[in-house]
């Protein structure tokens, strides 16, 4: 085995030659999803152009070649987690299906009323949610184990929590936001204890650690193969095979039964007793190609590697003075969360986005989490081992830059000395002079300059104005806005927002409908107006949801 070359290993991944918004990608939003080595993009085409076909059922010769491919990954994924049997591998669409799977047939099947489900706090949505779901069915409870302050799962206070009414006990192995080892091992062995089974969701640790849940002794593990450089849409179960064996199947259909009459249908033996219908075939090979890919990399160069980056990431961001971690400690994987002090989690990310760096800012799908916190939101950065130290170099340059220059410095836009000139306030902007001024704005960089300067413009709200009322939902920062209605049955706005790229946002929404009546506003197309300002292809999911939560509202208050 050739020694880890971080050159050769970034090569692979064709995705990070590409520029985006006109600058090199840097992609750190890894813990969302990674990118794809050739091989495994390959695999997925090969498998549509050469093997395309149904497995299990047809008796011929493309079938059994698909076939043998995909129970091949089976295999692979057996040997992965060290599982004793192919049977205890299930393909679902992902850790949230796999889930998903035991709440609703293991969970609905044998919880009862008062029996103890048990969580903790920095739980992705996708290990809350349906167990909520279960609960309210069956009846049982939901207990929440805290976190130490290195925000891993607290060890001392575990008995606390887990005892004789507890059923089930499902835990992620590492949080998508905090980046520590949950102490699974004393999770597990506590949970035992009380003959209570344990789940760990293994959706961030999949990529980083070697797991092997013959050791563990869990009953549940889940993942999901885009996290690990894998394709979308395909994930597993692991389960125990004496408990599988006595689970209901979750889903219905083809694939699933052994035989089917009106009277009684029988069902199919593990694993396919839990995999109804035409599998995502495509996918599973192609997490068999991911799976190979890291088979013939050194893995302690690799680990090696990305330990490395990880110190040097958490040494220059510890460096930036307004920087603060969401907790102290360095993490155990390359994930760090933190907001920086006196500026907006969004505008952040937008503001780095626009120089090709792609980072996540919000809730990261654990809201009771930043509740715990005490955080409405932060910023991530989630690396793997094609990223470098340059690109590290890039971004805490671009965050200090951002943190040490307020929107003021950006005097060199065009929006300041135009509006200065021709029309001070927000409110004496038309939709004309906002078109000129993004004509002049070819690139994302400028565009997104403009829609800053333009923020400025945005007369801060009156404390007493910002109300349940005038929150405007559906919009990931706050952001408020206030509608009056004249005489002459025109209407003019009042708006505000803790992020500044949201008063932007909001400064070119208003222009459109300022001073009109209800009839003009509806008949205003804000699509085609965002289409060409040259805006649309630019707005990140987030954002665009906060353009459309802004019209809504407009929409509601104009109706009203
Ligand atoms: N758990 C954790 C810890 C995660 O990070 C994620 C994905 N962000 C999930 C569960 C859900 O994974 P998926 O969306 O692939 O089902």
């Amino acid at each position: 085995m050739e020694k880890f070359s971080f050159t050769h290993f970034r090569r692979q991944f064709p995705i990070l030659e590409n520029l985006v918004n006109e600058h090199s990608l840097v992609y750190f939003d890894n813990a969302a999803t990674t990118q794809k080595p050739v091989c495994v993009i390959e695999s997925h085409n090969n498998y549509y152009q050469q093997s395309n076909a149904n497995v299990h059922r047809a008796s011929h010769a493309l079938s059994a070649r698909a076939t043998a491919a995909y129970e091949s990954a089976r295999k692979k994924v057996k040997k992965l987690l060290n599982a004793n049997a192919e049977e205890e591998i299930i393909w679902t669409k992902g850790s949230t299906e796999s889930i998903n799977l035991v709440a609703q047939s293991w969970g609905r099947t044998s919880l009862q009323p008062g029996d103890e489900i048990v969580l903790s706090y920095s739980e992705h949505h996708a290990n809350i949610v349906p167990w909520q779901i279960v609960a309210e069915q069956t009846g049982a409870k939901i207990k929440v184990l805290p976190l130490n302050k290195a925000g891993q799962i607290a060890i001392a206070q575990l008995e606390d929590f887990i005892g004789e009414r507890t059923r089930i006990v499902c835990v992620g192995h590492i949080s998508n936001v905090i980046g520590r080892i949950n102490p699974i091992e004393n999770i597990i062995r506590v949970a035992k204890k009380y003959q209570a089974l344990t789940l760990i969701d293994g959706a961030q640790a999949i990529a980083h650690l070697k797991v092997d849940v013959s050791d563990l002794d869990c009953d549940f593990y889940v993942f999901s193969a885009h996290k690990m450089y894998g394709p979308t849409g395909i994930g597993v179960l692991y389960g125990k095979q004496e408990l599988l064996e006595q689970m209901p199947p979750y889903q219905a259909g083809g694939e699933m039964i052994k035989t089917v009459s009106f009277e009684q249908t029988t069902f199919n033996q593990l694993p396919h007793k839990f995999e109804a219908g035409t599998p995502n075939i495509a996918g599973v090979i192609a997490l068999g190609a991911a799976l190979e890919f890291l088979e013939q990399q050194d893995y302690s160069g690799l680990v090696t590697y990305e330990t490395a980056l990880k110190k040097y990431c958490f040494r220059q961001l510890s460096s930036i003075p307004a920087l603060e971690f969401i907790v102290d400690e360095e993490p155990d994987i390359p994930i760090f969360s933190f907001t920086l002090t006196g500026h907006h989690n969004h505008d952040i990310a937008t503001a780095l986005d626009s120089v090709g760096i792609a980072v996540r800012a919000g809730h990261h799908c654990t809201m009771p989490l930043m509740h715990y916190l005490n955080i409405t939101g932060c910023i991530r950065l989630s690396l793997s081992a094609y990223n470098s130290m340059q690109e590290v170099d890039f971004v805490v340059q671009q965050l200090e830059k951002l943190t040490q220059t307020d929107a003021q410095s950006l005097s060199t836009s065009s929006v300041n000395e135009i509006a200065e000139a021709n029309f001070p306030q927000a409110d004496r902007l038309t939709v004309d002079n906002i078109l000129s001024l993004f004509a002049k704005a070819k690139s994302w960089d400028s565009k997104h300059r403009e829609i800053m300067m333009l923020g400025k413009k945005q007369l801060p709200l009156a404390a007493k104005d910002k109300t349940p009322l005038s929150l405007i939902s559906g919009c990931e920062s706050h952001a408020w806005l206030v509608a009056n209605e004249n005489t002459d049955g025109k209407f003019c706005f009042k708006a505000d927002s803790d992020a500044k790229v949201i008063r932007g946002l909001l400064t070119i929404i208003l222009a459109a409908v300022d001073n009109k009546t209800a009839a003009q506003i509806h008949a205003f197309d804000m699509n085609s107006y965002f289409s060409e300002l040259g805006l649309l292809q630019h707005l990140s999911p987030s954002r665009g949801n906060g353009v459309r939560a802004i019209v809504q509202k407009i929409q509601q208050l104009v109706a009203d």
